[in-house]
């Protein structure tokens, strides 16, 4: 499942150059766009990466990973260093929130009402408080999660009740495309559609969760506070 062991100095030299090289990327494009580096957070997206290299990775100096299926969270976290921080970033079944709770700090991808109830239950029961950020489908596509963006504000209407969650932005996933440039519509209409939201939910939205691997220059300059980068870090991944 997560292809060949490498000796250990090898892998953290190879991480410690591609999470360089990735940090340079978002800081030309944070001041590319007149803000500052502190603004935008690196997920580092560790799908289908065993337990060995998240170390390596967690000596390179990255320590907030993304996992985007449960079950491969729950094999892969307790076996991971313990500075290692964990977000969710894919569909989440609400059979599996009852875990997903107790590995994650923030979940990316809620897409339904009754998720987030079930996040906000889950929380409860677990005592603790999570993040969450909506995920809206800005494209359209059928094949793809998340709410319709006229969705998004009686979502959160409906978590001004729930103690458990946080709400604190939106999470878009555009349509792939060789040029990144074709993106920037859905990125930007996923900032015009947060800020409409917060203007009329009074919750403050701050965080944009947007843009990966090929894309995250044209995400950051649309405001993405969250990016989320799995290839340029850890290498293609085998399908
Ligand atoms: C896999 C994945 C990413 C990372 O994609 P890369 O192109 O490898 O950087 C980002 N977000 C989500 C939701 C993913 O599933």
């Amino acid at each position: 499942m997560y292809g060949e062991r490498m000796s250990e100095s090898v892998l953290s030299e190879e991480f410690e150059d591609r999470v360089a090289a990735v940090q340079a990327r978002i800081g030309q494009a944070c001041s590319a766009s007149g803000r500052s580096i502190d603004e935008v957070t690196l997920v580092a997206v560790s799908k289908k990466n065993g337990p060995d290299r998240i170390e390596a990775a967690v000596q390179a100096g990255l320590t907030l990973f993304g996992e985007n299926k449960v079950q491969e969270a729950r094999a892969k976290i307790p076996l991971s260093p313990s500075q290692a921080r964990w977000h969710l970033i894919g569909h989440l079944q609400t059979n599996k929130v009852k875990y997903a709770v107790r590995l994650f700090e923030a979940i990316h991808s809620v897409d339904s009402e009754k998720l987030l109830d079930a996040i906000d239950q889950g929380a409860a029961a677990a005592g603790v408080t999570l993040d969450v950020f909506l995920e809206v489908n800005v494209s359209g596509e059928p094949s793809k999660f998340g709410l319709p963006p006229d969705a998004v504000l009686p979502v959160l209407e409906s978590a001004t009740q729930k103690m458990s969650v946080n709400v604190v932005g939106l999470m878009t996933m555009p349509p792939f495309t060789e040029d990144p440039e074709l993106a920037r519509p859905h990125f930007a209409r996923l900032r015009t559609l947060r800020d409409e939201c917060r203007e009329q939910s009074g919750f403050p939205l701050n965080e944009l969760s947007m843009g990966m691997s090929h894309d995250l220059e044209v995400a950051i300059s649309e405001g993405a506070t969250y990016v989320r980068v799995g290839t340029d870090l850890f290498g293609a991944r085998q399908k």
